[in-house]
């Protein structure tokens, strides 16, 4: 996928919104990572490190049960193999590394489910960076698992108590927090989402997920290069990152939205943290919260390059409902024994729509990416099976 423009664009997606206290912190950052990602010494630290201590490159498994049912030829990237369960760590890695990089101490992020949470406290732990992570109260109390977790990793959680207190107010209490110490602090954003250049950085740094798959693909399939690609958007961190080893192909890319938090299908043009992109709004422009089944995917914006995708339509953007993707999850786990997260799930359950209408051509081969596994969920999906 192309490079955001000089304003760090893509298309009419994307920038830099920024109070002007923060504009020397994103120039500073931007310079920090193109020296770096340029830099063989620092790309082969993060291989290693993706290597050695996150189990990369994790395989590709061809879902054979499942195939046969749906007769289609089903590929699976699996993300949830990845140490901390998810793709996640791809990029908090890369960043942790920047941030130790440019003389910082600390890492701020921001947790809805705390999944970034957990994975910026395992990053913080390993590389030696303190740790501050950013939640909302009422996200605290759902994911209680999650806080403790992060503190047993030595993270300490801030509680934030504004506005609906969830992810997106805790986003927007982390990048305050960032104002008064940009110094010494570097902000972690979870997804391809923030100024830029986060949206770009954050893909560059899961591009390794599209990267491996593509040559995975190459050695699985007879066509090199699967039809379809598909995986799930929250922000769209693992579908940037898996897109990006295909969009030069001929495949079709796929990313698949919660109904209830589907920005590239309901939302409209607006600014929210930082880049302007589809967001979902009322009536008045005021943000309005996402509702899914799947915490990861409860973030009321998309990553401005997905808008981008939408726009130029390179990239088709579907919605599936919460009822679909628990069904999908017992698919998947009865068919081919893996339990794959709720948020991979929406990947999974427009599969099996798409075979099931026809809308995927009997004999076709499709990748969807499985960004991560399903023991956080075990819980949610008791209340509901
Ligand atoms: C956080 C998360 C997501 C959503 O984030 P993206 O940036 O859209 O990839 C998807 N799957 C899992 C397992 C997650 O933890």
């Amino acid at each position: 996928m192309g490079d955001p423009d000089r304003l760090g664009r893509f298309g009419d997606h994307g920038g830099q919104f920024v109070p002007e206290s923060l504009v020397p912190a994103c120039q500073e950052l931007e310079q920090a990572f193109r020296e770096a990602w340029a830099d063989p010494r620092f790309r082969r630290d993060l291989d290693r490190l993706l290597a050695v201590q996150a189990g990369r490159p994790t395989p590709v498994t061809p879902a054979w049960n499942l195939s046969v049912e749906l007769g289609v030829t089903i590929l699976l990237k699996r993300e949830d193999l990845a140490h901390t369960g998810s793709h996640k760590i791809n990029n908090v890695l890369g960043q942790a590394l920047l941030a130790r990089r440019m003389g910082k101490t600390r890492l701020i992020a921001e947790t809805g489910a705390g999944q970034h949470g957990v994975a910026t406290a395992t990053a913080g732990a390993l590389l030696g960076l303190r740790v501050t992570v950013f939640m909302g109260e009422r996200d605290m109390e759902r994911q209680a698992l999650n806080v403790f977790r992060m503190r047993l990793l030595g993270a300490e959680v801030v509680p934030v108590t504004a506005g609906s207190r969830t992810l997106k107010d805790a986003t927007s209490e982390a990048m305050r927090h960032w104002v008064t110490c940009v110094d010494s602090a570097y902000y972690c954003a979870g997804s391809v989402m923030g100024p830029h250049p986060y949206p770009w950085m954050v893909r560059e740094l899961q591009r390794v997920i599209g990267d491996e798959a593509r040559t995975q693909c190459a050695a699985e399939l007879s066509t090199g290069v699967p039809d379809y690609v598909v995986a799930c958007v929250g922000g769209g961190s693992n579908a940037a990152g898996t897109f990006a080893g295909f969009v030069d192909t001929a495949a079709r890319l796929v990313g698949v939205e919660a109904e209830g938090g589907a920005a590239a299908t309901f939302g409209r043009v607006g600014v929210l943290h930082g880049f302007r992109s589809y967001v979902l709004q009322d009536d008045n422009g005021q943000v309005v919260e996402a509702h899914s089944i799947a915490a990861g995917l409860d973030y009321p914006g998309i990553g401005p390059e997905h808008a981008h995708l939408a726009d130029s339509g390179r990239a088709r953007y579907v919605t599936v409902s919460d009822d679909e993707v628990i069904a999908a999850v017992a698919r998947l786990a009865r068919t081919e024994g893996i339990l794959p997260a709720l948020e991979s799930a929406h990947a999974v359950a427009w599969v099996l729509r798409a075979a099931d209408s026809g809308e995927l051509p009997p004999g076709c081969t499709v990748l969807v990416t499985l960004s991560g596994r399903g023991d956080k969920d075990i819980t949610a999906l008791m209340e509901r099976l």
